[in-house]
């Protein structure tokens, strides 16, 4: 990928704004009874009302807009009759395209009062997907930036999920390179300014196993606990890491 120019982050800027409307009324609607497929409706009248085009629905035959994950399901859960209930978790993973430039972000929202534990492998996600950010300056490698979010979770006593990353974004939702949520400090490719890359940690408060069910989609934890996802789409600038999936 090369680097974006001022034009194309724009574009991209515009995205990633329509994907935080996503998140805030989707995260709005969160609460006991909603289900799964009511937040996806929700999802597809913001991108209607926005006049973006969503890059989920359609993706090797994906049926929604949104991925609505809750409790043990890490990604790519459908949302349908699924009814949410208190104490539950649930990870709500969307984009959107705005003249052919994509966005990409995921949050973890409780559903109603949730544990302890539940709340705080929700905040302990969030924190490393805001390290891992804060990483992704230009000069820094790859294995700097998972360093940091590995290290987060780690210190919790939770484990980061390694078959599924985080990746380059731009014309195309998944582009090169693989961002992973584990590495080395100093390995890897070097980030350069311009680069636009999704973040997304995935983390367990189990095992790392993951476990794909029958429908083709819907990853689990293996041993069936509780697992979060934050994501945002990221420029490297020569100013820092920009969140560009930001209202
Ligand atoms: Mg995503
Ligand atoms: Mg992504």
């Amino acid at each position: 990928m090369g680097g974006r120019t001022r034009e194309e982050l724009r574009h991209m800027r515009a995205a990633g704004r329509v994907v935080a409307e996503m998140h805030d009324e989707i995260r709005a609607a969160i609460r006991p009874g909603v289900t799964t497929g009511e937040l996806d409706r929700i999802g597809r009248e913001v991108i209607a009302r926005r006049g973006a085009r969503s890059n989920f629905l359609g993706y090797h035959g994906f049926p929604a807009v949104i991925c609505a994950s809750p409790n043990d399901v890490i990604v790519h859960g459908i949302p349908g009759p699924t009814v949410l209930e208190e104490g539950d978790i649930i990870s709500i993973d969307c984009g959107a395209v705005v003249e052919g430039w994509h966005g990409d972000a995921a949050f973890t929202a409780p559903v109603g009062e949730v544990s302890a534990e539940a709340s705080e492998l929700i905040e302990v996600t969030r924190r490393s997907l805001m390290a891992g950010i804060a990483a992704m300056v230009p000069g820094a490698r790859m294995g700097d930036v998972g360093h940091a979010v590995q290290s987060v979770v780690e210190a919790a006593g939770y484990s980061v999920v390694h078959e599924y990353v985080g990746h380059g974004i731009g014309r195309a939702m998944h582009e090169k390179p693989e961002v992973p949520n584990l590495g080395r400090p100093g390995k890897g490719i070097k980030l350069q300014r311009g680069m636009t890359l999704a973040i997304e940690p995935m983390v367990n408060v189990g095992a790392p196993d993951t476990f794909l069910t029958e429908d083709g989609w819907t990853v689990v934890t293996a041993d069936r606990l509780l697992s979060a996802h934050w994501e945002h789409t990221v420029a490297i600038t020569d100013d820092g890491p920009e969140i560009l999936t930001l209202p």
